[in-house]
């Protein structure tokens, strides 16, 4: 399978890499010590047409694809991650709508998501909703030609900055299976009955806003369902299947960035009279390193190129194709812990003091290893596939 990249696709990593260096690394510290979310960033990104890479021309997007979509958050990260997330949580909000919705929902709502205009959630986590989604007990029940909502949500990133939160609740307690018993709707965020609970105070993507969302009484339209009744969980997993890959992506930018500050330290940095890159102990450490993250970027291209090839509707996707979503986006989680954790061990104990960026790195990639299925969830995922 071939997946070089494309003319296009090169054009987009010269071209966001320049923003990021010029633009994002001189922000990056900043934002992760004030924890505000970083609306001039959010310009930048909307101006260089960077939050819908994935969404077909039709609705607003560039139509760029997965692999331009990963290789935006990837060079995005690597100066901060914080900004990495913007474009995948905006496609991880979208998803539920390209996927299942209508084509009066996609053309109503995708095309402001596409361009930023609009900015997008995914709530799905409750108290008790973690890693089993289907525990979800945010209900929704129809009446007349509106579904009255009621019930919490919590870590949603996004939370009280997104216009649009694609909600995950319960519509039929007594379905035969958990996974009968979800639907997903569209919900703006003036809807009444709609308000924003607490903010996390986080270890790391700081500038990121992860909130509680509460519903008490929500009216929303009923033509906010997206696709129809007992379909949330269906669309719930394919939305993560997708979406896994940019968390990848993040994974990938954060240890490309930590790599390439702790090999640029190496080189300036003299203990007995010689670079430290001279001693083999910490070549080898670097070596191990570097191929690491490259194991993740060609794993991650790998996985991209192959949703390329799928159709973005509610079929059934392979299971060559879930187990590579998750494969990437376990693997490359796991990297970035690994080596932003290396990457301070190179600078010694600079690398632990915040005026360098490899320990707000490291904070950061941590993130990676939790959120859209936590790296047991996703070795669960992958065993499945393999065992059916
Ligand atoms: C900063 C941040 C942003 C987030 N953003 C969003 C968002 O935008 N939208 C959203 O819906 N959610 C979001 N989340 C929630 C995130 O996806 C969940 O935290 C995650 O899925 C894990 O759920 P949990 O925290 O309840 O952990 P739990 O499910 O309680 O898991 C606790 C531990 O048990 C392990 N575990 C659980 N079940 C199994 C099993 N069957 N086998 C083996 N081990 C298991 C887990 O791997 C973990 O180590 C966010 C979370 C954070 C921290």
């Amino acid at each position: 399978m071939l997946y070089d990249l494309t003319e296009e696709q090169e054009m987009i990593r010269q071209t966001v890499r320049k923003l990021a260096v010029d633009r994002v690394a001189p922000r990056a510290a900043e934002i992760d010590e004030t924890a505000e979310y970083p609306w001039d960033i959010l310009d930048i990104l909307k101006e260089n047409a960077l939050m819908g890479a994935d969404v077909p021309e039709e609705y607003g997007g560039t139509g760029s694809g997965a692999l331009a979509l990963c290789i935006i958050i990837e060079e995005l990260s690597k100066a901060c991650a914080t900004t990495g997330l913007m474009p995948a949580v905006q496609e991880l909000g979208l998803l539920p709508i390209l996927l299942g919705g209508s084509e009066e929902q996609k053309k109503n709502f995708l095309p402001k998501i596409a361009s930023g205009e609009h900015i997008s959630a995914c709530a799905i986590t409750e108290s008790s909703a973690g890693s089993d989604v289907g525990g979800i007990q945010t209900r929704a029940v129809k009446e007349g030609d509106e579904y009255v909502l009621n019930g919490s949500k919590i870590f949603i990133t996004n939370g009280g900055i997104a216009d649009i939160y694609s909600l995950f609740a319960k519509t039929d307690p007594d379905a035969s299976k958990p996974s009968k018993a979800l639907s997903v709707f569209i919900v703006e965020k003036d809807a009444p009955g709609f308000t924003i609970g607490k903010y996390e105070d986080k270890l790391g993507i700081r500038g990121s806003k992860t909130s509680e969302l509460i519903f008490e009484d929500c009216r929303i339209p009923a033509a906010n369902l997206i696709s129809k009744e007992g379909m949330g969980f269906a669309i719930c997993m394919k939305t993560l299947d997708f979406s896994r890959p940019g968390i990848a992506a993040q994974a990938l930018g954060i240890a490309q960035g930590a790599l390439d500050y702790a090999i640029g330290y190496a080189k300036e940095r003299k203990q007995f009279g010689k670079p430290i890159t001279a001693f083999q102990g910490i070549q080898f450490m670097l070596a191990d390193m570097t191929t690491q993250v490259e194991a993740a970027r060609q794993l991650l291209y790998k996985t991209a190129s192959l949703l390329e090839e799928q159709t973005k509707d509610m079929s059934r996707l392979p299971a060559e194709v879930v187990r590579f979503s998750s494969m990437s986006k376990n693997f490359a989680s796991d990297t970035a812990m690994k080596v932003t954790v290396d990457a301070i061990q190179v600078l010694g104990g600079y690398g632990y003091i915040k005026e360098y960026p490899v320990e707000r790195m490291m904070r950061d990639a941590k993130i990676t290893q939790l959120y859209e299925g936590t790296n047991q969830v996703q070795r669960i995922v992958i065993a499945n596939t393999l065992l059916g």
